[in-house]
């Protein structure tokens, strides 16, 4: 008996394929060969991506396990097996190879780490053991760290490792040589401390599989059927992988849309989807034309924004809905007002049509912007969550400019010391620091009032002494300050004068760029307050929120991380020349970067199923 008959055998009947429209309908069915599918927002990609592994699943042409579905984010991944599930029966998902690029690459290798030259439970760095790593690198090569920080080099790493190129395929495009050294340099380090970064994941993945045609092979007749979701948005290691995979069976299914493609900044190629049909030859290209999500109104809007884009694949999107409700266009006079008319039209919807709040989002293009939304939704008692981030109060960033400020006047706040003594790093050891903790406990007073006694008493000594003295005192001179100065003011001056803001303006990463925004917004916020005390207070109310997990709330997160999602209302924020589009995407990319944005607004805006 033929794999297929024996597994149709015990398959229940044929799946209901007649929620579909003739058009995914072929797409779910044709199941052999290579399949593009290319269509815009809400035409069901995603529905047609899960009901064709429910289909195969259910004629039994594979079993789970040979099956391979790659998405972009975890959630989308936990979406689509849970749809798996409804459709085919509970758990069926489970023996699928269903994830992000990085898990499934990251499962692939950990079974053949030796070929690596990986031990078998290799960890995975983060961003700041990685830079910790390139930090020893610099400075074991008498590199200036200030001029050219390690930071500034994992970008570089990051970049080449988008692209798949090893340090001899990095050489051989004739990258910078000083790069290339300290690259090189970093990835024997990282062997010998036996771990790998995020982006090595996928670029080792694809050194296994083309320097061992046999292991490929076995990969290649395992998966039968490879399905990917949001195919714009793959980067040449991704596509370098996939082509790998897929040259066995050459059953390979990719949905996108060229008008969604939106991490160009991080090594994403539209090209990808262009090159499909060269690269699989025979390819069948099936379009989806009729938008089951949106109203025409929305459907429209996003037409025509996106029209202003040019090198389109071009499509057009029509809709069987007559539902009319027009965009809605508010201008406002700042951040606040605006968070204040959205917080009103919230509970309007609450009140007119007894709207779930999480069939509400509010789509934001950078992450500061949360900020003055948070502090409404709070003062107004609507619950929200922050999709993919953090509360603003929460971030890194934000929280260590906060313990400077109560170190700074509250010199008896113990943590908030402790956590910005070596921040910016100054030098100060894990021994020497408890040494000053044993001392403040010994006498019961706080580290601050410790420090000086010890300083005296001559039980600190050289430049720790100094360091921490300088730092004492830079503490006096700040409160001294708040006498003839604002409390923003003092607070701009701590964070330059602590060396607080050079960590991140060192920095060209979009990441530090970020933070320093947030603290831009940091000061916005401050100077809605009278007075530094009542701004602690505050903090101290709202990071002690009463959450409660399964109550249906508002959901804010960034365009980028609304890709694939719905919502009934979508409110979409900060529309405003510079904060989006987004100055530094025009600045950096020009009429590409302009166009990048674009994309990004057509995403926001069909993220919306009624207004
Ligand atoms: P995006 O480009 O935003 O990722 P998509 O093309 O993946 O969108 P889906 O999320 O699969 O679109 O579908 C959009 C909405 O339309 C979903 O709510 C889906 O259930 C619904 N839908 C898709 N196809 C049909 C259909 N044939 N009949 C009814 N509803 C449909
Ligand atoms: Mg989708």
């Amino acid at each position: 008996m033929t794999l297929q008959q024996n597994l149709t055998a015990e398959c229940p009947p044929a799946l209901d394929l007649s929620h579909l429209n003739a058009e995914q309908r072929a797409a779910v069915e044709a199941t052999e060969g290579p399949l593009l599918v290319l269509a815009g927002a809400g035409t069901g990609k995603t529905r047609v991506l899960t009901t064709r592994i429910a289909h195969i699943l259910n004629t039994g042409r594979a079993f789970p396990g040979q099956i391979l579905a790659v998405t972009f984010t975890n959630k989308a991944a936990a979406e689509m097996r849970h749809r798996i599930d409804a459709i085919v029966g509970n758990g069926t998902s489970a023996g699928l190879w269903l994830g992000t690029f990085h898990s499934v690459a990251l499962r692939i290798l950990r079974r053949h780490t030796a070929l690596i030259g990986l031990p078998s439970d290799f960890s995975i760095l983060d961003p700041d053991d990685q830079e910790r790593v390139l930090k020893q690198i610099l400075l074991e090569r008498d590199m200036d760290i200030k001029r050219t920080p390690p930071r500034m080099f994992a970008a570089i790493i990051a970049s080449w490792k988008d692209k798949a190129l090893t340090p001899a395929q990095a050489a051989e495009i004739g990258a910078d040589r000083t790069a290339l050294k300290i690259y090189q340099a970093y990835q024997e380090r990282l062997l010998q401390l036996g771990a790998a970064d995020f982006g090595d994941l996928l670029m080792h993945c694809v050194t296994l599989l083309s320097q061992h045609p046999d292991i490929l092979a076995d990969y290649q007749r395992r998966f039968r059927y490879i399905l990917v979701d949001e195919y714009q948005d793959t980067n040449v290691a991704q596509y370098l992988w996939l082509k790998l995979l897929a040259a066995g069976s050459r059953n390979i299914c990719c949905v996108g849309d060229d008008d969604q493609s939106i991490y160009g900044w991080r090594g994403a190629e539209i090209e990808n989807i262009l090159r499909f049909e060269r690269d699989f030859v025979g390819a069948k290209v099936v379009r989806l034309e009729q938008n089951y999500r949106s109203t025409p109104d929305i459907l429209a809007a996003a037409s025509g924004l996106i029209a202003y884009n040019r090198g389109r694949l071009g499509k057009t999107l029509h809709t069987a809905s007559r539902e009319s409700t027009p965009v809605q266009v508010v201008a406002v006079w700042d951040e606040r007002a605006e968070a204040a008319f959205i917080a009103a039209e919230i509970e309007a919807l609450q009140l007119a049509r007894k709207q779930r709040l999480d069939t509400i989002a509010i789509l934001v293009r950078a992450g500061h912007q949360t900020r003055a939304l948070e502090e409404c939704f709070m003062a107004e008692a609507i619950p929200y969550r922050i999709i993919g981030g953090l509360r603003f109060y929460e971030r890194l960033e934000i929280r260590d400019a906060i313990a400077y400020l109560r170190a700074t006047f509250q010199p008896q706040n113990d943590l908030a010391l402790l956590r910005i003594i070596n921040v910016p790093k100054r030098g100060m050891g894990e021994a020497g620091i408890a040494k000053i903790r044993a001392f403040a406990r010994e006498r019961n007073i706080p580290l601050a009032a410790a420090i000086p006694l010890m300083a005296a008493a001559g039980e600190l000594k050289g430049k720790a002494k100094d360091t921490l003295l300088g730092l004492m005192a830079d503490f006096a001179r700040w409160r001294e300050m708040l006498t003839l100065h604002s409390h923003v003011e003092v607070t701009e001056t701590i964070l330059k004068e602590s060396g607080y803001l050079t960590i991140w303006k060192s920095e060209k990463t979009p990441e530090a760029q970020g933070r320093l925004e947030n603290l831009e917004e940091l000061l916005a916020a401050l100077a809605g307050f009278e007075s530094l005390p009542e701004f602690l207070e505050h903090i101290s109310l709202v990071m002690d929120g009463d959450d409660k997990p399964d109550e249906a709330k508002v959901s804010i997160m960034t365009m980028h991380g609304a890709k694939g999602l719905e919502f009934e209302t979508v409110f979409l924020a900060g529309w405003e020349e510079g904060l989006f589009p987004s100055q530094r995407a025009m600045d950096e990319k020009g009429g590409a970067g302009l166009e990048e944005e674009r994309r990004l607004a057509y995403v926001g805006i069909t993220r919306a199923r009624r207004q």
